[in-house]
């Protein structure tokens, strides 16, 4: 038997500003119910799309500075004069649930991340054409021209860095980018480095008996009670966790 990890997989999405995240993640999140999205803290302004405790938790710049003395981040960054952090506490439960994680943050923050938890999956989404990453940043109604300017040469950097992730998904056609973000998950699922433990040996032997034995050897309920075992053994959640 097989015995694979319980504990959810951390997922760190990043993608440059204007490449359309946000929609692959929600779509991600209608589809799968073991999914869950971590809330950051940030100080930055709210915007019109914004709704307070779901997009972000909205906090002043004093109360981010507290929350850092705190420990209350797994990690944070200073992103175009705002603060970003990711909330420790709710992670750590949901993985220990055997929940997937979601991380929607940029790429200081999935490099901090890598550091702390080399497992988790790192995923960077682009845009199809720069031409579509600078037309979505010019929709964005609250924000002033230099603030556009300022996040277009932020994400012109990050693509950059797109070598630092496991996977690249490019977002030209919304549904197939979710498709390719979901298989990903599925294929990492599959992983055989999930496996905690292999103990196939101690069924050999059993098995062995059984197919010697001529009565026994085409008789399916004595075959059922001793080979209908699922190879695949989820374990209780492990003591083994991502986070302290
Ligand atoms: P926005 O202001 O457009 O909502 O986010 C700006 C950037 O901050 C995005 O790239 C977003 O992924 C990133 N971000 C959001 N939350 C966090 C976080 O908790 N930590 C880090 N490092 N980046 C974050």
């Amino acid at each position: 038997m097989i015995k694979e990890r319980k504990s959810g997989q951390l997922i760190v999405i990043s993608a440059p500003s204007g490449c359309g995240k946000g929609s692959v993640i929600n779509g991600l999140l209608k589809r799968n119910k073991n999914l869950w999205l971590s809330v950051s803290t940030t100080s930055r302004q709210i915007r019109e799309n914004d709704i307070p405790g779901v997009t972000y938790n909205f906090v002043t710049e004093e109360e981010f500075k507290e929350k850092i003395k705190e420990g209350f981040f797994l990690e944070y960054t200073n992103y175009v004069g705002n603060y970003y952090g990711t909330p420790k506490g709710t992670i750590k439960e949901k993985l220990d649930q055997g929940i997937d994680v979601i991380l929607e943050i940029e790429i200081e923050g999935a490099a901090n991340i890598k550091k702390l938890i080399p497992e988790a999956i790192f995923i960077f989404i682009l845009p199809p054409s720069l031409k579509t990453m600078v037309k979505r940043l010019q929709k964005r109604g609250t924000d002033s021209k230099e603030k556009i300017i300022k996040r277009f040469h932020t994400a012109y950097k990050e693509i950059n860095e797109v070598t630092k992730y496991n996977y690249v998904v490019v977002n030209d056609i919304l549904e197939d980018a979710i498709d390719k973000v979901e298989a990903i998950i599925t294929a990492e699922k599959c992983r055989v480095d999930r496996i905690e433990e292999v103990f196939v040996d101690t069924k050999e032997e059993e098995i062995h008996e059984l197919l010697m034995d001529d009565e026994k050897a085409f008789d399916n309920e004595s075959l059922s009670e001793k080979l209908d075992l699922s190879l695949i053994h989820i374990s209780e959640p492990t003591r083994r966790s991502y986070i302290s």
